[in-house]
């Protein structure tokens, strides 16, 4: 069936439309997961909609499965690897990569699905930086909207990427092109900036799904403000995790600070820069705690280090804001405070100012190299702003990963009501023995959270079947819109457990 489809596809787009040599399948399946590589049994590479169009009614022709992505560097939850063995990868970034258009006056980009983070911060300074996007801290080479539609998250006030999507174009599985919000009416000219249209906002039910292939959206971006000022603190004690949660909390709900606030623990910090001392441990796992304090103090950090930043006319006007979180901060009786100069300064805390100012960085992915091997998977529940309640999910999560022989790797990014709790679970993906007691480890981890109601959001790939399986009434409303909307389930069946 695959290759009737690649003599179709090639006969209609041209020879340098697909690639499935082995080295290609190879390469398009490798990833960091612990549930192993996916092989697709090709690429297909895209030039316009109209390509994609042509390609998904050849896959409904021929029965062949596509799983579409942009840039594949979704590192921790898959790459450009299938959820399923030999589906098509459809590498839209390759060619469709443009920034079609700026507005700087309504403060948007209309951008292509290869558009990265890197390409669009380089746009906009050779624009006059004007404007200012949401960055995640993941690879500057990552797609804007791949990652909005995964719903990936920044942590400017934009932080919320797929929120800030606005008129969608998509191929939905039966080649139909559609487009969300005002873009419905061909020719609208709020398309861009008003998604609150007339009928159902259909955006959402692309974001985390199956049912088509968005091929070009406006994302909203921010005025880059004047002065940016970051701040933060250190806590010498993992206990002191209730009280920073209870201190952050009204800074978010009442507006003070409008970046989300981090409160990162001192092994995601320091692993960005250094790597498992095995030498020094005899070989033993996890990392024992005087040396984690060790690299701490090396690099500045505290058991958890909080940071966030202001925004306003200048340096100096943001001064009475500073003092005000400064003194709210230092009530604990426990809070160091770390100054914007000794931020910028320290390679570790520059990641946060950076990811404050939508600044692309890749120095967090010094993180891929703390343990050797190469493996990492992401596991992201949300935490409620209640202090009790996250130092409760820490200790679960300390008990688990202890028991599995991992380092407690997280970092709260904190809104006003809930935080994502990052933790980046890192292992040697080389040895099949720790592979597997990573796969165990983070079913642990889900089961422990599921049980105390505290579900995980975005999932690796390995794990979006099962992931789907614990919510049957989800299972079956989602797979009654896969038929409406990708009869033949010729999208990447599979996906967030969607057939
Ligand atoms: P990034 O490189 O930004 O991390 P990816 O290209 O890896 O993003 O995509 C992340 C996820 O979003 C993948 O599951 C992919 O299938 C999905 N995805 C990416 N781009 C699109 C798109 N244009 N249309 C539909 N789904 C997409």
């Amino acid at each position: 069936m695959a290759a009737t489809f690649f003599t179709a596809v090639r006969a209609v787009l041209g020879d340098d439309a697909i690639e499935h040599t082995d080295a290609i399948r190879a390469a398009y399946g490798s990833n960091r997961l612990p549930g192993g590589d996916r092989r697709p049994s090709g690429v297909v590479f895209p030039r316009s909609g109209a390509d994609v169009q042509t390609i998904v009614r050849l896959a409904n022709q021929y029965g062949v499965t596509l799983w579409p992505t942009s840039t594949g560097q979704n590192l921790g939850l898959g790459e450009y690897s299938p959820v399923r063995e030999a589906q098509v990868v459809m590498h839209l970034g390759r060619h469709m990569n443009r920034i079609v258009d700026v507005n700087e006056t309504l403060g948007y980009a209309v951008i292509e699905p290869g558009v990265t983070f890197r390409q669009l911060r380089a746009e906009l300074a050779s624009r006059g930086d004007t404007l200012m996007l949401s960055s995640t801290s993941g690879p500057p080479d990552g797609s804007v909207l791949g990652n909005a539609l995964d719903r990936g998250a920044g942590y400017t006030p934009h932080f919320d990427h797929f929120g800030m999507l606005c008129g969608l174009e998509i191929i939905l599985g039966t080649g139909e092109r559609i487009e969300t919000g005002d873009a419905a009416l061909g020719g609208a000219k709020t398309r861009h900036i008003n998604k609150s249209g007339f009928g159902p906002l259909l955006d959402g039910l692309f974001s985390q799904s199956n049912y088509g292939i968005v091929t070009r959206a406006a994302i909203w971006l921010l005025p880059r403000p004047p002065a940016i000022r970051s701040f933060g603190f250190t806590f010498p004690d993992e206990d002191d995790l209730a009280e920073i949660i209870e201190r952050v909390r009204p800074l978010k709900l009442n507006n003070v600070v409008p970046t989300l606030i981090k409160v990162t623990s001192a092994e995601y910090g320091f692993a960005t820069k250094e790597t498992y001392p095995f030498d020094r441990t005899g070989g033993a796992t996890p990392l024992p705690d005087a040396l984690g304090a060790e690299f701490a103090a090396k690099h500045g950090l505290g058991a958890w280090t909080v940071t966030g930043a202001c925004y306003g006319p200048s340096f100096d006007a943001l001064e009475p804001t500073i003092s005000r979180i400064r003194s709210h901060m230092e009530a604990s009786g426990k809070a160091t405070y770390v100054a914007h100069e000794q931020i910028a300064a320290n390679p570790v805390l520059k990641i946060h100012l950076d990811t404050f100012s939508g600044e692309p960085t890749d120095s967090e992915l010094g993180l891929l190299d703390w343990r050797p091997g190469g493996g990492a998977t992401w596991f992201l529940p949300a935490t409620p702003m209640i202090g009790a309640i996250a130092a409760e999910q820490q200790r679960l999560s300390v008990e688990i990963l202890t028991r599995y022989g991992f380092e407690r790797c997280v970092e709260f990014v904190c809104g006003p009501r809930a935080a994502r709790a990052l933790h980046i679970l890192l292992y040697d993906r080389t040895d099949p023995e720790e592979r597997q007691r990573m796969a165990d480890c983070y079913a642990a981890l889900v089961v422990a959270y599921d049980e105390r109601g505290y579900p995980i959001g975005r999932a690796p790939t390995d794990w979006q079947e099962r992931a789907m399986s614990r919510l049957p009434g989800l299972a079956t409303v989602t797979a009654n819109l896969k038929t409406a909307l990708d009869p033949n389930h010729v999208l990447a069946p599979g996906k967030y457990g969607i057939p």
